[in-house]
């Protein structure tokens, strides 16, 4: 029997929840307004951050540094919906010894200094290391500037150096722009297309649905004969949704099993047992061909932006047509795709 093999987790991410205020156009795991309110439970929180806690590798400039690619963060969702969860979540992994701890946020919340430096202030005194804050024109649909910028400012003073603006290029042209409110991506466009040259969008989640027109189309067999085994196996920067799900890297609806039992997920994952997982990691034609073969998909027309698209594309038709394959969850991934 083919086993999949998962390395130890060195860095990653838990989601508190998908459940965010905006539900932006690149939103690689289609978070927004319209999930389920489920969070994920201090229980479950106490049993999988107990089990990472051991091999979570900090920053390389030291566990109270932090790094996109180190450490361990809270992130969603939008973590700040739940306050009280991402606090005692940040005390759980201060008393584990989890290094490089940061929080990612869109700001929504930094409505004055006072509340915005009260929660950051509570937060670093729980222990947490650090914050990364989300800057982009798609965020910016939805997220008033001033508040990015309050937030920028005051996380600044408390947490030093420890504020990762993603992306800080975008955090420069907004202030050269003199922007205050939020702004719709089109009349973003009107104002600085020439700076989407630097935007990292990942074509992956929501994106070919919603930003798709921004892309170069290939027909499906232009993918044919990729393998995603070295994404799925990947021991940094993973996930772990509020349900359970551990989630390798950025590939949003794919579980590759239950976190709260993370010894029995590290002895591998039977590729028998998950025919989707067995097609994705050995060629994407062959998910293709499940598929169509299967559940009469049809190819789209226009073409796929990416790998991620197709694979993405597959697996979201699939779900409206069984519920069979366990390793395509959370369902609910695919209800919010578009
Ligand atoms: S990108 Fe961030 S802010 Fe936007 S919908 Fe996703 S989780 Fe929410
Ligand atoms: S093609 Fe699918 S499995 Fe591979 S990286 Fe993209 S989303 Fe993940």
């Amino acid at each position: 029997m083919k086993v999949l093999p998962i390395p130890k987790p060195i860095s990653g991410g838990i989601f508190l929840s998908y459940k965010c205020n905006s539900a932006c156009r690149h939103c690689m795991y289609a978070c927004s307004p319209r999930w389920s309110a489920d969070w994920i439970s201090e229980k479950a929180l106490e049993k999988i951050l107990t089990q990472l806690a051991p091999s979570i590798q900090g920053s390389l400039s030291g566990p109270d540094r932090i790094g996109i690619n180190y450490g361990l963060h809270f992130t969603g969702g939008e973590p700040f919906l739940n306050f009280t969860l991402l606090l005692k979540a940040t005390k759980l992994a201060q008393e584990l010894g989890i290094p490089s701890t940061f929080v990612e946020t869109n700001c929504f919340w930094c409505k004055n200094e006072q509340i915005t430096r009260e929660k950051l202030q509570q937060l670093k005194n729980a222990g947490l290391n650090g914050i990364l804050i989300s800057v982009n024109p798609f965020i910016l649909e939805e997220i008033p500037f001033e508040r990015t910028r309050r937030a920028i400012q005051i996380a600044q003073e408390i947490f030093g150096k420890n504020v990762i603006i993603y992306q800080d290029t975008f955090y420069r042209i907004f202030e050269i722009l003199k922007l205050q409110t939020n702004l719709l991506f089109e009349n973003y466009l009107e104002l600085a297309a020439d700076s989407l040259q630097y935007v990292e969008l990942i074509p992956m989640g929501r994106v070919p649905y919603t930003l798709g027109d921004l892309f170069q189309k290939y027909p499906a067999k232009h993918f044919f004969g990729c393998s995603c085994r070295e994404e799925l196996t990947r021991a940094w920067h993973i996930h772990v949704d509020n349900y359970g799900n551990y989630i390798s890297g950025y590939c949003g609806g794919i579980s590759l099993g239950n976190a709260e039992n993370l010894a029995q997920l590290l002895e591998g994952i039977e590729l028998e047992n998950h025919p989707i997982l067995n097609a994705i990691v050995t060629d994407l034609q062959n998910l293709y061909e499940i598929a169509v073969n299967n559940f009469e998909y049809e190819e789209v027309a226009q073409g796929y932006i990416s790998k991620c698209h197709l694979c993405v594309d597959i697996r979201r038709h699939i779900t409206q047509c069984t519920k069979e394959f366990q390793e395509l969850s959370p369902r609910e991934f695919y209800q919010h795709l578009k």
